[in-house]
């Protein structure tokens, strides 16, 4: 099973951003800004369009390493067999820690929106037990991911059953440009 985090080098990156992966196609397409964007420099394609593309306001660049980086810009170099991303992805992100997430994968069919660890089912053979923690975050955070998923993803995405009874429901219509539909609230 392929790692979902890993460590990267990276630099020049002020906040932890959330970040879809694109080639020559994602940019054509316009259906993504470019500053949310990580320009993949590793494509063949990309590299054979010229420096000028480069000067485009990217997010950033996900290189090989730091020396096929444009200076003072920020820039995600995985390590050789660490982690898995391909363009169309979306990640995450954790400069102050080095750490890069996969949050979308393109094509897949098992990506979940987590919504939250607040469970109140208990169940004994939980995997991962319910966390009394405030994590509210993660619907603004949710929210900011649907903007990033491809437009012809399947058309409806729900969260994964942790939360049978805190009454926290998403609806992500990602099929007619990015509708987002969201409710939140605890019952327990
Ligand atoms: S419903 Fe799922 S997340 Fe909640 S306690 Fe049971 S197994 Fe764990």
């Amino acid at each position: 099973m392929q790692p979902l985090e890993a460590k990267v080098h990276c630099e020049q990156w002020p906040e932890s951003p959330l970040l879809k992966v694109a080639g020559l196609a994602e940019f054509a397409a316009g259906s993504f800004p470019t500053e949310r964007m990580l320009l993949d420099l590793r494509d063949t394609q990309v590299r054979a369009a010229g420096s000028a593309i480069c000067r485009l306001p990217w997010a950033g660049f996900l290189t090989d390493g730091p020396e096929h980086a444009p200076p003072d810009r920020p820039w995600i170099a995985v390590p050789q067999g660490a982690f898995k991303v391909d363009i169309g992805d979306v990640v995450e992100l954790r400069p102050h820690t080095s750490k890069m997430a996969l949050r979308y994968r393109r094509g897949s069919n098992n990506n979940i929106l987590f919504t939250t660890e607040r469970c109140n089912s208990y169940c004994l053979m939980c995997s991962q037990p319910p966390r009394k923690v405030d994590d509210g975050w993660r619907v603004s955070q949710l929210c900011n991911l649907i903007e990033l998923i491809d437009k012809d993803a399947p058309s409806e995405l729900l969260p994964a059953s942790q939360t049978p009874s805190l009454g926290v429901m998403m609806k992500a219509e990602v099929a007619n440009g990015n509708e987002t539909d969201v409710q939140s609230g605890v019952q327990a």
